[in-house]
């Protein structure tokens, strides 16, 4: 038949299809599923912002194609939002793309730097796109483990001194997907000095920055003085205002770095409908009051869960920001056997942290996207599995 690109064939294998093959008998079967595997917001988009949209969408101006830079207007949001959140000031003009959600930003920028063969520093384990973006561009991901003894920071000075001469792009993302972690003003400095010292752009993705706990606030990178003329940040509207089906994102930073991304885009896409861009720009300079409440909400949950498990003898760390739980796996399990037996023997739905690289073998990932409720039931459907 037809024969499918290299390019595909080198993409990391799926490593959920068995997974989602059992909890497809599950559903089928008309299992009672909990399901803590996916990090989707599980509470409504705020009311305002819908209202917006409808507004909007009922302008015919708003039915064409859109700019591909985005409108001004969201870009001037956007920068204002940046300062009034971390006191970095951005040219709306150039120092800020939209995104179709941010995870095509980040999939598409390897494109605008990454020739045949080139190098990308990766974290492992991590969010997928930055593995499969490299990959689709004809890169080779040179991993960086994130291990606990180092807080899941990578340690920089492990990166073999040729690799990093020849890298082109490193990616960072904290708070981290899937650890929780969460990093210091230090290690962005570190960074930074790094990605100078060997000419390397610094994508850093802080979808999480919004979602944190026990008064933790996540700063910027491009809060460190400097980090402007090595690097981009990557947001997204998905997780702090329960936005991921809407496809809003935006990157921000070094102006040529942007300058190149959006060429790539502009041959691709179009970019995002218009009625979309006014919806983020009330979701940006409307109330904020809602993300306090639901990092309370998440919070609470985390709590149930942690407790509720470590009073079982499980031995885990309370994040402080995303809303995942990252959990290492009792001896005796693979992060595959453990969440395929959570699934065939309890009914809750887990991801082995194998599929976020191999440095995730060890751990499987709990996302606290149903309510308190269901995490209890979780842990008495755990507690009866300790029996
Ligand atoms: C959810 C998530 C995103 C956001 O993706 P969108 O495409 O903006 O919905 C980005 N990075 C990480 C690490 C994520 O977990």
């Amino acid at each position: 038949m037809y024969e499918i690109a290299g390019r595909l064939k080198r993409l990391p294998p799926y490593l959920f299809a068995e997974i989602d093959r059992i909890k497809k008998k599950a559903k089928e079967e008309g299992r009672d599923i909990i399901d803590l595997g996916v990090g989707d917001p599980d509470t409504p988009t705020p009311m305002h912002i819908i209202e917006q949209l409808y507004k909007a969408a009922r302008d015919p101006e708003n039915h064409r194609y859109a700019m591909d830079m985005g409108l001004l207007r969201l870009r001037e949001a956007i920068a204002r939002w940046y300062k009034r959140r971390f006191n970095v000031d951005l040219d709306p003009e150039t120092e800020v793309l939209p995104l179709l959600g941010s995870k095509e930003g980040i999939a598409h920028i390897p494109l605008a730097f990454i020739n045949h063969g080139d190098e990308v520093l990766i974290p492992d384990p991590c969010y997928p796109p930055y593995k499969s973006g490299t990959i689709l561009a004809g890169g080779v991901p040179y991993l960086m483990p994130l291990l606990a003894e180092n807080d899941f920071l990578p340690d920089l000075e492990k990166i073999d001194y040729q690799v990093a001469k020849r890298a082109k792009i490193m990616f960072l993302n904290y708070p981290n997907n899937p650890t929780g972690a969460t990093a210091t003003e230090g290690f962005f400095r570190k960074a930074l000095d790094f990605a100078n010292e060997n000419n390397i752009i610094i994508c850093h993705d802080a979808a999480y920055s919004e979602m944190s706990y026990d008064g933790y606030r996540p700063s910027s990178f491009l809060e460190i003085e400097g980090a402007k003329d090595a690097g981009v940040e990557f947001h997204s509207l998905s997780k702090t205002y329960n936005m991921t089906g809407w496809r809003l994102g935006f990157v921000c930073g070094n102006k040529d770095i942007i300058s190149a991304l959006r060429t790539v885009k502009s041959n691709i896409d179009s970019g995002v409908f218009q009625a979309v861009q006014f919806a983020g720009i009330i979701a940006l300079e409307g109330e904020q009051q809602h993300i306090d409440e639901l990092n309370i909400m998440y919070q609470k949950r985390r709590d149930v869960l942690v407790d509720g498990l470590n009073g079982l003898g499980w031995k885990i760390d309370k994040p402080k920001a995303t809303f995942y739980v990252w959990i290492p796996v009792p001896p005796g399990y693979t992060s595959n056997e453990l969440t395929k037996s959570l699934l065939e023997k309890a009914d809750i739905v887990t991801t082995p942290g194998i599929g976020f690289g191999p440095n995730g073998e060890g751990y499987i990932r709990m996302a606290l996207t149903v309510s308190e409720e269901r995490l209890k039931e979780a842990v008495d459907r755990i507690k009866r599995l300790h029996k």
